[in-house]
């Protein structure tokens, strides 16, 4: 049956027709909300209210990177709120666990040069964030009409109007009147789908970079801000780069003084095995973006991490521009910092990205393994992150007939047998906690097994 008709199918879990309006949840008719009620967590595993247990693949929303209890980053959090649960960043004003937060943050980042860190709540005020510092710098470059933003169709940004409107995918924009007419979109650099025939992983990074190149001559250099890219593609289905795809696409966006945006939202902190994403792709970005493992999400933080090129600017104008007139409430929040700051260390005094390294090839392989699987056109990923893509006959080009449901019944498999993935379409999506042991890999590799063989 359809996504819906699992649902309605399914038995009441206790809350249906609740009173929350549920963030992309499909079923707006209260009757059909049936949810799945998570109550606590433990290590790899969260449980729903009826005590069942789930192996968390997804790690919460990509973003438990320390699992479900680490104790460490509670007491950071306890110690703050007993100390100082909040004062502000606005106006000259600060406090010590969000000025050592930037510091450690700049330090952290090696790929290029950072010298300042803005705080946010999330990745979505980030990247909006990111589009705010853009035009402020350009403007005060007096560069007016150096505004429009390229982004690549499948990525994911975030849901704010401008996040959406930088994401590249229908559902984000259908009905929301997006994207903005300042975002423009390029192509997505999935090589299974996309590639010609005969067509190289370098030949086709060569032709995709040239597609941006000939969007940015259309356009006009002087019209292009900024290019955003995530280093591998989340929520868009789990993409790697092609060989040789972002040194082509920098030198591009270099030759047109066109700022580099990663957005690390997933990437960083040692998901790909390497602490940040551009490390791995040796993307050298003028701004980055993180959020999520950073406080491990034991508190929602997001940051936007600045180039000295771009940060000098700003600085050395405000007198003529006025501040930089953008920040939110929580901007810098010292609970939040405090957690941020001791997720931080933990990945550094537990050597995260040995243990990442140690884990990922068990995770890629027993799961690639699965790939001769009739059903499944693709699986892909490196690190601890990997996509399935159901399709008929191996093809990018036969999908399954939607009406048949065939990501949404693995995904409800997976769910009986006691495993929690990500179900968009056909994509399934999966970023474990960076904790996980091998036995907990074995299980993660046989459950997604018999909920295979219950779909084939
Ligand atoms: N950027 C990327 C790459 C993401 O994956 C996400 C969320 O999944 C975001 C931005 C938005 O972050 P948030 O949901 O914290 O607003």
């Amino acid at each position: 049956g359809t996504e819906a008709s699992l649902l309605k199918d399914d038995a009441d879990k206790g809350f249906k027709g609740h009173d929350m309006l549920a963030p992309f949840t499909a079923g707006w008719q209260a009757t059909d909300l049936n949810p799945l009620v998570i109550e606590r967590s433990e290590g790899s595993y969260v449980y729903d209210i009826n005590g069942k247990k789930y192996l968390d693949s997804l790690a919460g929303l990509w973003c438990t990177a320390l699992g479900g209890n680490e104790p460490r980053l509670v007491e950071a959090a306890t110690k703050q709120l007993n100390t100082l649960p909040f004062y502000h960043s606005f106006w000259n004003r600060t406090t010590k666990p969000s000025l050592d937060l930037a510091k450690e943050l700049t330090e952290l980042f090696t790929a290029s040069k950072m010298s300042k860190a803005f705080f946010t709540n999330s990745g979505s005020d980030a990247n909006d964030t990111q589009v705010k510092l853009v035009w402020y710098y350009n403007n005060a470059l007096g560069r007016t009409d150096k505004k429009k933003f390229i982004a690549r169709t499948k990525s994911y940004h975030g849901s704010t109007l401008i996040s959406a409107s930088l994401s590249g995918l229908p559902a984000l924009h259908q009905k929301f009147d997006l994207p903005a007419p300042f975002v423009l979109h390029t192509d997505c650099p999935h090589y299974w789908r996309y590639h010609l025939p005969g067509e190289t992983e370098e030949e086709f990074s060569t032709r995709l970079a040239n597609n941006l190149e000939n969007l940015i001559l259309k356009e006009g250099p002087e019209t292009i801000a900024a290019f955003i890219a995530e280093p591998v593609m989340g929520a868009g289905g789990v993409i790697p780069p092609p060989a040789t795809y972002f040194e082509k696409v920098q030198a591009v966006v270099k030759k047109y003084d066109i700022l580099f945006i990663a957005d690390e939202v997933i990437c960083a902190f040692g998901r790909l095995g390497t602490m940040f994403g551009s490390d791995k792709y040796n993307i050298k970005p003028d701004l980055v973006t993180v959020a999520k493992a950073l406080s491990s999400a034991y508190m929602p933080i997001g940051a936007v991490l600045v180039s000295p090129q771009v940060s000098d600017v700003i600085h050395s104008q405000s007198n003529k521009l006025g501040s930089f007139s953008h920040g939110f409430t929580y901007s810098g929040h010292p609970v939040a910092c405090a957690v941020a700051l001791e997720a931080i260390k933990i990945y550094k005094e537990r050597n995260i990205l040995e243990q990442v390294n140690k884990i990922a090839p068990k995770f890629q392989e027993g799961l690639k393994a699965f790939s001769d699987s009739p059903i499944i056109g693709e699986i892909r990923g490196t690190g601890l992150i990997l996509g399935t893509e159901f399709t008929d006959n191996k093809s990018p080009n036969d999908p399954f007939p939607p009406e048949w449901g065939v990501g949404a019944y693995f995904g409800a498999q997976c769910e009986k047998n006691g495993m929690l993935v990500r179900v968009a379409g056909d994509n399934i999506m999966m970023s474990p906690p960076f904790i996980m042991t091998p036995a907990e890999i074995d299980e993660m590799i046989s459950i997604y097994g018999k909920a295979l063989k219950a779909t084939e």
